[in-house]
Order: structure tokens, then sequence, then C-alpha cells
């Protein structure tokens, strides 16, 4: 059988370990998952109750256009039904992206450390990705522009980015977005942007009126604490919306993710807590990094980045032994661990952990 030739070296994506693997394979009775970026904190009890509900209808199937869960999230967003689209996860709102507009030899702008997924489906395509370097762990908008050319058809920006958590102002993507050719689409992804209480952050959704090649990318997987039940979407112009719904499976988000969804927009105290909460715990973080003198990049997300002082490889399993799960493997930032904001009694744990393996190394214990 042969494969579409631009498939055949695409790698699998890794994610983070999950915790019953490591308890198995080093006998830990506690581990403490900090490796991707999920909410300490759980989700609404609201979404819980709505998908006891909803478990009467397993039979049924779901509303492939997610009709009530659009109106709602419209009516929150102050944009119209038909500028939103659902995916399972935005995960699979980034692949309906390339796949409606990519076409191999297109090429396709992004930073050279950055969320995964969007080479991963230019590569699908056969489309090239363009890596402009972050600069100082942000992106580099003007390096982005420079590498415009006839052929370049969708510049992602990611913002808070993954893995770095460094943000784009408003008045800087402003100034891209006045200059970015108007074919040239842009993906603003916004999984993080709950999280964020920098007054300079872009407020992107008022922005679509202007500017008609932008897509806004958010999800119910990080703050709101949905992220096994698989809804992200995608916020743009109605023509946008509707030719990426042309590629969209019929049923691609079900039942339970739609009504926990909802609920979990009707309970924006959570979310207003659990922002809280994670700045407590960036604050102490960055303050004990700084106490142990590791460079961090000061981070707008639920994960901040941070570095060990060896290859990440090395410092993952040291952290791995003491029951802590981070993420390694950022190829700009060999040295560098992410490791996402957990619950006080996490970061205290983490820190500890950090601090024993520093410690082992100069004491050669
Ligand atoms: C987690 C994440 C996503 C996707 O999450 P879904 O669970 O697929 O909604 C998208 N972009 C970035 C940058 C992320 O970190």
């Amino acid at each position: 059988m042969k494969p579409k030739s631009q498939i055949v070296n695409i790698p699998v994506y890794k994610p983070g370990k999950p915790i019953e693997e490591v308890k198995r394979e080093l006998g830990l009775s506690e581990v403490i998952k900090l490796a991707s970026n999920e909410n300490p904190y759980g989700s609404s009890p609201k979404a819980r109750e709505a998908i006891q509900a909803e478990l009467m209808n397993l039979s049924i199937y779901p509303d492939g256009s997610a009709g009530d869960l659009t109106a709602d999230l419209a009516e929150h967003l102050n944009v119209g039904r038909e500028q939103i689209i659902f995916g399972a996860g935005s995960d699979e709102v980034i692949a309906l992206i390339t796949r409606a507009f990519l076409v191999s030899g297109d090429e396709t702008i992004m930073a050279d450390q950055t969320f995964s997924v969007y080479k991963s489906n230019a590569d699908i395509e056969g489309a090239v990705s363009i890596e402009v370097p972050l600069v100082e762990g942000k992106h580099d908008l003007e390096g982005m522009l420079e590498k415009v050319t006839s052929k370049t058809k969708i510049i992602w920006v990611c913002n808070p980015n993954n893995p770095t958590g460094t943000i784009v102002s408003e008045a800087e993507l402003v100034s891209f977005l006045d200059r970015v050719p108007q074919d040239v689409m842009v993906v603003l992804d916004e999984a993080y942007y709950e999280y964020v209480t920098d007054a300079a952050y872009p407020q992107t959704i008022p922005l679509l009126a202007k500017y008609a090649n932008l897509v806004v990318l958010r999800t119910f997987s990080k703050i709101y604490g949905l992220a096994a039940l698989r809804i992200g979407y995608g916020v743009a112009q109605p023509e946008i919306i509707s030719l990426i719904n042309k590629v969209r499976e019929p049923f691609n988000t079900n039942r339970l993710g739609q009504s926990a969804a909802r609920a979990a927009l009707s309970d924006q105290a959570f979310v207003t807590q659990c922002r809280d909460l994670n700045r407590e715990g960036v604050t102490y973080l960055q303050g004990e990094f700084e106490r142990l003198g590791l460079h961090y990049y000061a981070t707008h997300g639920n994960f901040i980045m941070v570095d060990a002082g060896r290859p990440a490889g090395e410092m993952f399993d040291a952290l791995l032994r003491q029951g802590i799960i981070v993420r390694p493997g950022f190829q700009v930032y060999p040295a560098y661990i992410r490791v996402s904001i957990g619950t006080k009694e996490q970061n205290e744990a983490f820190i500890k952990a950090l601090e024993y393996v520093l410690k082992a190394e100069t004491t050669g214990v």
C-alpha cells in the first residue's frame, strides 16, 4: 500500500505521559501530572449535571450543527451564529482549516517553537511550513511578515504561545494585521484566552469585523476543564466559516460535549475563580524560579517554561522518579521543560521535587 508521500515522515503526536502508566512503571502511589495544561480544579459542577441529564439520549445522534451551543456562544461572544464552527477540540478546527484551504505546494507561516498541530496538519496537506524563530520566546510578527510570498495561504499566531507562554499585544497584532495581504488567512490560536490578565492582550472578536481574513480559535479544554469531551471552536466572518463547514464531518461533536459546554459557559464564576487561582500559582512559581536562579519565560497561560540547566529529557526522568510529570522535548529549547500550573499543593510538590533534583546534582546524592 502506498500512502500520500508527504505523510511518510510525519511524527505521531506525543501526548503528556499518562498518570496510570507512570505509577505502574515506577511503583509510585502518588503522581502529579503537570504536562498537558489541564485544569487542576476540574470543571464546573454544572457541566457534570448537564451530562447526567444527557445520558438518557445516548442512542440519538447529536445535533451536527450544535445549534443550541452555537446560539449560546454567539450571544456570549456577541457575534452572529453563522460566524462560529465547532470541532472535536480546536485541534479538529485546525485540521479542518488546513483541509479546506491548504493544497500541496502552498506555504504556511508559523513560529519555530509553537503548537505542533499546525505543522503536522500542513504536512498532511503537502504544504510547506515556514518556521520563523521566536524572539525571546515571543512571536516575531515582523519576521513573519517578511516571509509572506504569493504562495502564502495561512499564518498561525498562537497567543499566548504554547510552550513559551508569551503574548503579542493588541498594538503589535493590529499593526501586523494591517499589513498582511487580504488573501492570506491569519489564525489566532487563543486556547488560553481566558487565563490572560494582561491589559495589553488583544480582544480579537471585535477585530473580526475589520479583518475578513482573521480566524480566532478557542476551546473548552483548558480553563473550562472539559478536555475529555473534545469541544473547541473557530470564530470568523461567515464566508470563511461556511467554507470550513464543507469539510466538517456531519456529527463531529457529541451530545455530552455540547451540553457540558453550554453549562460550562453559563458558569463564568468558575472561570474567574480558576483564572485567579492560576495567577496565584504563576506568581508563586515565578518567585521560586527566581529564588533558585532559573531562567523562565514570564507566562500568560496556565503553564510555564523554565530552564532546567541540562537536557530536558534528563530533568523529565529525574522529576518522574519524584512522581512529577512535566513536558520536555522542545527542539528550540532543549534544556527547558514546560510545567502546567497546578493547585497550590501540586506547585509546592513540584518545587520540592525540582529542588531535590537540583541539589542531588551538586551534592552527588
Ligand atoms: C490545548 C491546545 C489546543 C487544543 O486543544 P483542544 O483540546 O483540541 O481544544 C489548541 N491550541 C493550543 C495552543 C493548545 O495548547
